[in-house]
């Protein structure tokens, strides 16, 4: 019997182990693996429209949506999809909204070597740097999978992670549902993470997440949010950015 015992506390123990790691990895408040962050303050109407994966053929389009609107967002870019399109990354950039670091080929990080990591995040830093003239500051992992490695990897470049309070899945649902959930997760100091790209994919179909943005901005615009890129939003103090 207490052999039992013993096997069931050892088994749970391994249980509570594993699903510690499990947030560790993924949970948007989790910081063991880096520092990071998932909202703003809650005292302000404010958020921020983040778009991953990009840039894509698709970016300007999305571009013009916020420029009707006069609302500026952030993007975190991928290093080999800068490469791909640089002139796209640029003009993200010259338009006033802030450029992260999204990993220079998007793997997923879980039992990857550290300088596997640190390369990744190099890669992109310096990609990101050469063709915006923007170094970044900001940095989201892939899948939100963060893992040993990526604290020191993040403190080289100094970036800081960001996760998100609300995740549009925008590369499977449609407009009507990616507006649903969004509009029905928001609140004061959200952070909305979206995608302008989907992986590495070339000439990716965001008709979807285009569609979405451009009825999104106006009913939270109704509703008195104001929107702002991440750094403003986490430190309100930041000096307006261009809009
Ligand atoms: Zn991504």
């Amino acid at each position: 019997m207490e052999e039992r015992l013993a096997g069931l506390t050892a088994a749970a123990g391994v249980c509570a182990a594993a699903g510690f790691l499990s947030w560790a990895v993924r949970g948007r408040s989790a910081q063991v693996f880096g520092p990071s962050v998932w909202c703003g303050p809650q005292d302000r109407r404010a958020l921020a429209l983040t778009f991953d994966d990009g840039p894509s053929e698709g970016t300007p389009r999305l571009l013009e949506v916020l420029d009707r609107h006069r609302v500026p967002a952030t993007f975190f870019q991928v290093g080999a999809n800068v490469e791909r399109l640089p002139g796209v990354a640029r003009s993200v950039a010259e338009a006033g909204h802030t450029v992260g670091n999204h990993s220079y080929t998007h793997p997923l990080f879980s039992l990857r070597s550290a300088r596997f990591i640190e390369d990744e995040l190099s890669r992109a830093q310096d990609s990101i740097e050469r063709h915006t003239g923007v170094s970044p500051q900001w940095f989201r992992a892939p899948y939100g999978v963060r893992w040993y490695g990526m604290g020191a990897a993040q403190r080289r470049f100094n970036l800081m992670g960001v996760m998100w309070t609300v995740i549009g899945y925008d590369w499977k649902l449609e407009a009507d549902a990616i507006v649903k959930r969004v509009a029905g997760g928001v609140a004061n100091g959200a952070i909305v993470c979206l995608h302008d790209g989907r992986e590495l994919r070339v000439k990716p179909d965001i008709g979807a997440t285009i569609e979405a943005v451009g009825r999104l901005v106006p009913v939270l615009l109704d509703q008195g949010y104001t929107f702002e890129t991440i750094g403003r939003l986490l430190c309100p103090t930041n000096l307006p950015n261009a809009f």
